[in-house]
Parts: structure tokens; C-alpha cells; sequence
């Protein structure tokens, strides 16, 4: 299996050799060559695996290049129930992603009990295991630079904490994420764990990774990585638990399943698409933004058009607040035929600051089955205070974006399936304005704020960042 770029000008690769970096040398992102077919058989036998197995099955079609008994040890590692253990009252923690049926044909996909409690967990622990895993083979080391506006930062340090080989260097705008974040992480003690809380905003933490990575000679030699959402091997994990979501709600292989997606990046529902390219009985995947509704826009029109960060808006459901979804090249890339040309020419506009449209294409988009919507802050307040008082189960914000526009979406015997990305403790300020109580917080986790906190802080300063990197490693 080699992986192309969706530019057409960079070499096929195999997986290990994608893993560790971010975009293609050309600008594109990796796929596949051609997606693995899973065919009626193939699913009969995966409808009674458990979480590990199902991943094995789904990972080894798309990974030929790290032996499969050891790719059998690494999964096996990640998916432990003990990983995943914030668990509704009543779930079987075994099943890593349990659902929780909230009437009839009407379901929420549990992605968030891991360490950090949003769905990120799911891959970043698999990342952390194979990035340990490749770089004892090869003898390399890294340098992972991020920026975090909370759930990234935080699901990439729990998965790389005490991992050899592997430092974390993690920007974050200094006094802007919640208690709870920022709690989550600034507690971490770990040696190979840095936080630095940057005096300024998201935007600023961002462009000082950028100027790092630009700087190739830096980059060489301090081993600089990525773990961002573009990341292929993040995709792939978020791939298998659309089937076992598929299976948990479904007698048999006729039936059909839609998914609704609380997106951003594009990069979770990307795995819902990939999941449907591999024979998957997906029906719609419906793709939630919050008041960033640049992918409800393309999905209603046609037209991209990105926004720069200043008119990003500021919302309840904060992981969603983004402009441009990093992801989205991979299925656009699918729906114009795999056509790299055509894809060079859409993105040579967005990369200059522009946007495009593609509405020739709109009737091509029901094929591969996207719709979407979006809410706004009084939508999302509405949705939590009407699955607290209709299912008894209180949701976080970004469900909520995803549970609203699900409803819109529903159609009879067609089971649909909500995917939750983060628990509501996450969010606790919004849950009480949405409920006037305080979400469930699991019994681990209380008082973390009061736990001892370690992070440096440091001005909007590239040459400061530098300096620090030297200085750590
Ligand atoms: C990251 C995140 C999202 C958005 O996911 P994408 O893959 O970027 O579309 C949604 N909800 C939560 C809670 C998140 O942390």
C-alpha cells in the first residue's frame, strides 16, 4: 500500500515513511493509492469482533510496512478498555466506543472516555504508540512542536507522555483555555513534556509553529514534527470506529446507518467518508458546523471560501472554531475523479488567500452521501437542555452542534448515529448556563485544578521558541 499526494507531484510513500510528517512536499495531503474493499463477507466476520480486532482488520489493509504481528501489539496496547475508561453509568467499557441510544433509530457514539475526555484520545494514543514504535526502529528521535487551543494539546501530551524518544514543545494563548484545560495539561510533570503559554491568542501560537517549520534548516536539525489533524495515521484510527458504530446499531449488512459529525478540520467525518469508500453502508454523513459554517456553506452551494482568522468567531463550541478545514483537500480530492491537476488549480486559490466553486459539482455531492448544517449558541443551549430533559443525558457543546443538525437530517428506519467529541465536563461553564447545574465530573478527575501546575510562559517571540527548543533538547 502506497500512500500518493493529492497534488500529484510528490513520490508515493509507504506508511512508516508519511507517519512522522505533516503535508506532502508538494503542499497535498497523503491518500491512499486506492481505498481497501471490505465486501459483504468481510463484514459479516467483523460485526462480531471487539474494538482491537475490528481496528487490526481495518489497519492492517492500510499499513504494509510495520510487521502485522507487531501492528497486532501496538493496537492492542491502545485500545484497552482501562484506556477508555470515563464511561457512562450502565456502558461496557470493553466495547472502547459503547453507544447510548437516546429513542428509537437515534444514538450517540461514545469517542470521549479517554484520558482527556474528547474524541481526539481515540487517535492520539495510537499515534503515540506508533510514533514510539518507528522511531526505536529507525533510531530517530522528535521534537513534536503544536499549538492548542485545549482538546489537541492536551489529547497529544497524554499520548506522549514518557514516550522515548519523543519530546512535546505545546504553544497555547496564555490564561485562554478553560480551568479544566488548562488544569489537563499544566499538571503534567513529565520530562519530555514543555507547555508554553504564549501572551497572545490561538492565531499568534499558530503562526509561531509556522515560522519554526519554515525555517527547514531548524527543522532539520532539531527533528521538528506535527501530531495536526492532517496527520494520516490519526485518520485511519478515526476510520474504525464508524464501523463499530455501524455494527453496534445494525442486525445485518443490508441495512444502512447515517452519521452526524461535529466538524472543524474536516478530519473526523474525512474518516467517515474514507470508512464509505471502503464499503461501509454508509447512508448520509452529516457534517455539523457551529457559527464557522464554511463546510455547511460548500455542502449547501458548492463554494469554499475559507476565512482568514480575524473573521473567525469566537463560540460555546470553541474546538470547532476554525475557517479553514485543514482535511478537506482529501475528499475534495475524491469527488473531482482524483484529478491532482484540478485539485493544484482549487488550491492555488485558496492558498493565496482565495476561495473557489465547484456547484457543477453539487449533484455528485448527494453520491457520496454529505449533507449539513449548523447552529449558533442559542441552538446549542436549547439541544443540551432537550437531550437532558427527553434522554436524560447531558451532552457537551460540540455534540450539541451535531445532535441539532442530526434531527434536521432523520429519516425513518435509517438508524442515526451522533458522534460525541468531547464529555461535558470539558465545558462545565456552558453546561451550567445551558442547565443551571454542573455537568458529572468522573471521580479521577476531581480537584485537578488544584493540582501542582508546571508551564513556561514566553512573549509572541519565534526566536524565544527557538531558543527554548535549543535549550531543551
Ligand atoms: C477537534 C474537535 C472537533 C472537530 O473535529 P475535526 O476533526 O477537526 O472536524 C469537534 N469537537 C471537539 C470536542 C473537538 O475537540
Amino acid at each position: 500500500m502506497k500512500y500518493i499526494s493529492t497534488r500529484g507531484q510528490s513520490p508515493a510513500l509507504g506508511f512508516s515513511e508519511i507517519l512522522l510528517g505533516g503535508l506532502a512536499p508538494d503542499g497535498g495531503l497523503y491518500l491512499p493509492e486506492s481505498y481497501p474493499q471490505f465486501n459483504e463477507a468481510d463484514l459479516t466476520a467483523m460485526r462480531g469482533m471487539d474494538y482491537a480486532h475490528l481496528a487490526f482488520a481495518i489497519l492492517s489493509r492500510l499499513v504494509d510496512d510495520i510487521p502485522h504481528e507487531d501492528l497486532k501489539i501496538i493496537i492492542d496496547k491502545t485500545y484497552r478498555p482501562d484506556v477508555y475508561a470515563y464511561i457512562r453509568p450502565g456502558q461496557n467499557a470493553a466495547d472502547i466506543t459503547p453507544t447510548v441510544k437516546l429513542e428509537d433509530n437515534l444514538y450517540l457514539l461514545s469517542l470521549s472516555n479517554g484520558p482527556t475526555l474528547a474524541f481526539k484520545d481515540m487517535a492520539m494514543q495510537l499515534l503515540g504508540n506508533l510514533f514510539e514504535y518507528v522511531l526505536e526502529k529507525t533510531g530517530k528521535t522528535t521534537n513534536i512542536l503544536g499549538a492548542t487551543s485545549g482538546d489537541t494539546g492536551s489529547a497529544a501530551e497524554y499520548a506522549m507522555r514518557g514516550k522515548k524518544g519523543i519530546r512535546v514543545f505545546m504553544l497555547s494563548p496564555n490564561k485562554k483555555m478553560s480551568r479544566f484545560q488548562t488544569a489537563q495539561m499544566f499538571s503534567l510533570q513529565d520530562e519530555n513534556i514543555f507547555n508554553i503559554a504564549v501572551n497572545g491568542v490561538f492565531d499568534d501560537c499558530q503562526d509561531m509553529v509556522k515560522a519554526v517549520s519554515n525555517d527547514a534548516a531548524f527543522k532539520e536539525k532539531y527533528k521538528i514534527g506535527a501530531v495536526n489533524s492532517i496527520n494520516w495515521g490519526r485518520i485511519i484510527a478515526q476510520v474504525v470506529y464508524y464501523f463499530k458504530g455501524y455494527f453496534a446499531v445494525t442486525e445485518n449488512n443490508a441495512q444502512k446507518v447515517s452519521f452526524a459529525v461535529p466538524s472543524g478540520n474536516f478530519g473526523n467525518v474525512c474518516a467517515g467518508h474514507i470508512a464509505r469508500m471502503m464499503g461501509l453502508p454508509i447512508d448520509k454523513l452529516v457534517v455539523a458546523t457551529n457559527e464557522n459554517d464554511v463546510l455547511d456553506e460548500f455542502f449547501k452551494t458548492g463554494a469554499y471560501r475559507p476565512r482568514g482568522s480575524v473573521n473567525t468567531y469566537h463560540t460555546s463550541s470553541p474546538s470547532m472554531d476554525i475557517s479553514k478545514a485543514s482535511n478537506f483537500e482529501r475528499f475534495v480530492f475524491d469527488l473531482v475523479g482524483r484529478d491532482s491537476a484540478k485539485v493544484r488549480e482549487l488550491w492555488a486559490s485558496v492558498d493565496s488567500g482565495g476561495a473557489f466553486d465547484i456547484k457543477q459539482l453539487l449533484p455528485k455531492l448527494a453520491d457520496y452521501g454529505f449533507v449539513s448544517g449548523s447552529s449558533n449558541h442559542a441552538n446549542r443551549m436549547q439541544t443540551i437542555r432537550e437531550a437532558d430533559a427527553n434522554y436524560g443525558v447531558v451532552i457537551d457543546t460540540h455534540t450539541a452542534d451535531g445532535l441539532k443538525v442530526a434531527l434536521e437530517y432523520r429519516e425513518v428506519n435509517v438508524p442515526m448515529v451522533v458522534l460525541e467529541t468531547a464529555l461535558p465536563v470539558k465545558f462545565e461553564d456552558s453546561i451550567i448556563e445551558a442547565l443551571g447545574k454542573a455537568p458529572e465530573r468522573p471521580a479521577a478527575l476531581y480537584g485537578i485544578e488544584d493540582l501542582l501546575q508546571k508551564h513556561t510562559e514566553m512573549n509572541v517571540d519565534v526566536a524565544a521558541i527557538k531558543q527554548f527548543i535549543v535549550d531543551n533538547t
